[in-house]
Formats: C-alpha cells, sequence, structure tokens
C-alpha cells in the first residue's frame, strides 16, 4: 500500500507519531493509500524549517521569487493530467473537472508572477518641506494554511503561491482525506527551484492543526473548510495573536425571476447542483423560483438531471463521480430519505444507486426536491451532496428575502433579463459572490474569492488584492535629507507645513 509522508525542508519525511489514516478510492471504495499523521512535534520540525527558510527568503528579491514562480507555472502546466488523475484517485471527481480545478489553482501561480504589480508601494514626494512618505508592504513571516477535501490541489494553490511571492514561507496542512495532490504540488515547487524549508506539507488530524493554530512562530493561519471547524480556527488562532481568514461552509441560491430564460436557468442549475457530485462550496444547492416559473424550472431540470451519466471519475464518459466517504454519502442519503417527512416532494430520488462493477464505491445518484419548506433539514443545512431544493417564492422581494435569512452568504445568483431587477439583486443580497446569469460565480484569481456571514470569518478573501493584503502588512516611512538650514529643537506635534 502506498504510503504518504510528509514533506519539511525541501525533502519528503517519513512520519514518526506511528498514526496513519485511511485514504479510499471513492470509486471502489478500497483502501489504497495510508497518510502518516503528524505529531506536534512533527508539526513543530516544519515550522521551523519554514523560520530558518525565511531568513533568507522573506529578503529575496522579487526578480528571484518570479523567476521561481514562473518556472513553477510552466511545470503545473505539463503536468495538469498527472495532476488531475491523482485528485480522481483519491477525491472522485471526474477527469475533466480535476482538470479544471488544476487550471483555476494554475491562475493564482499566474497571479503570483504578477507580484511585481502588485507589491508596488505608494510614494508622495515633498509632503513637507524636504519630507518625503512611503508607503510598503512586507511579508508576514511563517504562514500556515489547512485546507478542506473538495479541492486537494485549488484550494492550497489559493494559498502559498501569493504566500510565498509576498515573501513569506508556508506551512500546509491539506486534507487527510486526500492528501497526494499537495505533496505533488510542493514536489514540483522544489523542481521550480523553491528554496528548502519555504513550502512545507504536514499531513494529519486535528493535533497537526491545532499546534499549527498555537504555534508561537506561525504569523498567520489560511483556512478553508467546513463552518463550525472555519469557527474553531479563527477563535483559536485569533487568542493566540494571528492573523487569521477562515473561509466555511455555504448553502448557494439560485434566484430564477420570471422573464429568464428557463432552459438557460436549468442547465444552469444542474451544471451547479450536481458538478462535482455537490461537493463543492460554490455549489447551487437551493433553487428560488419565482411566480409561475415553479413548474416549468422543476421539469426542465428534472429532464436533464435524468441524463447525467455516473461513473468512476477516469471514465471520460462519466459526467459525475462518486462522493468522498460512505459515511459522507449515508449523510448525504439520510437527508433524501427525511424530506417528505418534512414537507417537501421528492421529484428524483438518487439514493440506493450504484454502478456495476464498482458497487462498493461511495455511490449516489441526483436527487431533486421541490417546495422544500425552509424549516426541512435539507434546507437548512450543508448537504454538500448531489441534492438540489427548490422553493417557491411569491415575488422577487420575498426570494431575496429568504435568501438573506440564510445564514450562509457564500455565493449567490439571479436568472433574469431585466437589468434593473439585476442591479437591485447585486446590491441588496447578503453574499460575498453574486452570479447574474452565472450559476458558479467563482471569481477570477486577480479578483478576491470569500464569502459573508457564516461562509468566512476574519476580515480578508482569498487571493487578488485582499490575498496580497493578508500575506503582508503594511509600513510607513516618512524621510527627510537634512538641508544646512533645517534644525533647531521643536516640541511641538509636526504638523506637516
Ligand atoms: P472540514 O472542515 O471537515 O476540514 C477542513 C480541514 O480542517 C481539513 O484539513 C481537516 O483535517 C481539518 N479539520 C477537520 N476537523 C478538525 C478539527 N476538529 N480541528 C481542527 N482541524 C480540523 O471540511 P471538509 O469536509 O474537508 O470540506 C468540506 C467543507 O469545506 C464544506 O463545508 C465546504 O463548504 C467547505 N469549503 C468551503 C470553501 C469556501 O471557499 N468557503 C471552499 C471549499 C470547501
Amino acid at each position: 500500500m502506498k504510503t504518504v509522508h510528509h514533506w519539511i525542508d525541501g525533502k519528503s519525511v517519513e512520519g514518526t507519531s506511528g498514526e496513519f489514516g485511511p485514504v479510499t478510492d471513492p470509486a471502489t471504495g478500497a483502501v489504497t493509500t495510508r497518510v502518516a499523521f503528524a505529531s506536534a512535534e512533527e508539526v513543530d520540525a516544519a515550522v521551523a524549517a519554514a523560520k530558518a527558510a525565511y531568513a533568507t527568503w522573506g529578503g529575496s528579491s522579487l526578480a528571484a521569487r518570479t523567476a521561481v514562480l514562473f518556472r513553477y507555472r510552466a511545470l503545473l502546466d505539463a503536468h495538469r493530467d498527472e495532476l488531475a488523475a491523482l485528485i480522481t484517485a483519491e477525491h472522485g471527481k471526474v477527469h475533466s473537472d480535476a482538470l479544471g480545478e488544476v487550471a483555476r489553482g494554475l491562475e493564482i501561480v499566474e497571479l503570483a508572477c504578477g507580484i511585481t504589480t502588485q507589491l508596488k508601494g505608494e510614494l508622495s514626494t515633498e509632503v513637507s518641506g524636504r519630507v518625503d512618505v512611503a508607503s510598503i508592504r512586507q511579508p508576514l513571516g511563517v504562514v500556515a494554511g489547512i485546507t478542506p477535501f473538495n479541492f486537494p490541489a485549488m484550494v492550497p494553490m489559493w494559498m502559498f503561491p501569493l504566500a510565498v511571492a509576498c515573501g513569506n514561507t508556508f506551512v500546509l496542512k491539506p486534507s487527510e482525506k486526500d492528501p497526494s495532490p499537495a505533496i505533488r504540488l510542493a514536489e514540483l515547487a522544489a523542481e521550480a527551484g523553491l528554496p528548502d524549508g519555504v513550502l512545507n506539507v504536514v499531513n494529519g488530524d486535528r493535533t497537526a492543526v491545532d499546534r499549527l493554530l498555537e504555534h508561537p512562530d506561525v504569523a498567520a493561519v489560511s483556512f478553508v473548510g467546513s463552518t463550525p471547524i472555519a469557527r474553531h480556527i479563527h477563535t483559536t488562532a485569533s487568542a493566540h495573536g494571528k492573523r487569521v481568514q477562515a473561509l466555511g461552509g455555504a448553502k448557494n441560491h439560485m434566484l430564477v425571476l420570471p422573464d429568464a430564460d428557463l432552459d438557460a436557468a436549468a442547465d444552469a442549475a444542474v451544471s451547479a447542483a450536481y458538478g462535482s457530485a455537490g461537493e463543492r462550496c460554490m455549489a447551487i444547492s437551493a433553487v428560488v423560483a419565482v411566480g409561475d416559473t415553479g413548474d416549468e424550472l422543476v421539469a426542465k431540470i428534472r429532464e436533464r438531471a435524468e441524463k447525467i451519466k455516473i461513473g468512476p471519475g477516469d471514465d471520460p464518459t462519466s459526467e459525475m463521480g462518486p462522493l468522498i466517504t460512505r459515511a459522507h454519502r449515508d449523510k448525504v442519503a439520510s437527508y433524501v430519505h427525511g424530506a417528505a417527512a418534512q414537507g417537501a416532494e421528492v421529484v428524483l430520488d438518487g439514493t440506493g444507486f450504484t454502478v456495476e462493477g464498482y458497487e462498493d464505491g461511495h455511490w449516489i445518484g441526483l436527487s431533486l426536491l421541490d417546495k422544500v419548506p425552509t424549516s426541512a433539514d435539507a434546507y437548512r443545512e450543508e448537504i454538500f451532496g448531489p441534492v438540489l431544493c427548490v422553493l417557491r417564492a411569491e415575488t422577487y422581494e420575498e426570494g431575496v428575502a429568504l435568501i438573506n435569512a440564510s445564514p450562509w452568504g457564500n455565493g449567490t445568483a439571479i436568472f433574469t433579463r431585466d437589468g434593473g431587477a439585476a442591479r437591485r439583486f447585486q446590491l441588496e443580497v447578503e453574499a460575498g459572490m453574486v452570479g447574474v446569469n452565472v450559476p458558479i460565480p467563482v471569481p477570477v484569481g486577480y479578483h478576491s474569492f470569500g464569502g459573508w456571514k457564516h461562509s468566512l470569518f476574519g476580515d480578508h478573501h482569498v487571493y487578488g488584492n485582499d490575498g496580497v493584503h493578508f500575506y503582508t502588512r503594511g509600513k510607513v516611512v516618512t524621510t527627510r535629507w537634512p538641508d544646512p538650514q533645517d534644525g533647531g529643537v521643536d516640541l511641538g506635534f509636526p504638523s506637516h507645513r
């Protein structure tokens, strides 16, 4: 059986804790790999390597950093297929979707290649007689990243390329459910010339995370995962004096107005609800049909959903793969089983589905629930599986009020031909990312990604300008070069005149 080790100080390091976790191929249900779980001491070794590397990397030139990043970009580009195959083997998503994940991660490496522009400071000359003021941004030191299972390559790439481009060194703790892509990303970074210790990967569970949260040499923590853990990370790391951004779970709504192109809306709903088997933080999990659109929209969604081919991720004809674990599959199924008793109409029930020849895989088919009451568990909780809830609203106002009452505020979308309604929605809806006739509005790399309310704890979104701000701190330098006529003691507060 394959073992996934840690990556510390530029090399693979075998775990010494004696603790391992199982990694499963979701399509077969077989345990294919074991992953080492780091002890607190092993985390300390990774942080020590990062701290030692920071002494040099933190003061390295922008030219040196970007030279590495450009080489890294080329290497990642050449290894897209290999990375996607690693993702599919442990996560289960279909190869085309895994390739999309790698491409979206690569986008942030490309952003980091342009750090020379983003790290430019500001200079004001002659703010007073012979006085200049410069604002500059400097790295923080050692930064930790803790990432979820659903994007085992992309979410780490949301973090470390920008962090190291800004001059920080990094310790990544990827999901223990699919750890191999993160290790491969670190190996390729070393091949690109990233100095030893600048990027480290420790595998593990809560023990490793909690050590990172309290470690005195970790300056900041980036987290992406579920809401309860995001809250724990934010509270604990903040209490230890660290800068924190903790992105949590989601329940993303799509509002469909009566004037929308219903075929386009149905295409979008099916793609965004069932893509990656619903295991996306930007999945559409609730459609709010306004006015009399509901029956026709549900019929169109159903017609499309019934045609989706489910199968192993490495089969090029598969459009949707299995879920990450059997326990998760059973939990997702429980929402569908309980829906009718809680007042929903079960239009499609995907539970009990299996794939011939892969009977032990973590399969579930597509489920569609209509007229779901807001009190139903399937609506109130994040399911993170291929279950789409449709709710009905009489008016635009009722629909927006429903969305705004949700405790989450990650992404949302409106489908309409009415520019005025779309503009109103952009301003009135309480979510961090909004799509207008776009179902998964995951922003491009040079804009930032982040939600509101229980979808993000902390002030900064990830990547884009927010990412650069998160991974740097500001300094303002006021300079005067003396002139013979200057001088003399002045106890007054400088008034800059
Ligand atoms: P998770 O919260 O279970 O795990 C995330 C990370 O936290 C993992 O590395 C895990 O090892 C660690 N962890 C788990 N339990 C912990 C504990 N008790 N103490 C300390 N660390 C712990 O999330 P997941 O199941 O891997 O991922 C799915 C979740 O992530 C969903 O809720 C999804 O919405 C969310 N997500 C959010 C975004 C976003 O951008 N907002 C993006 C992707 C995923």
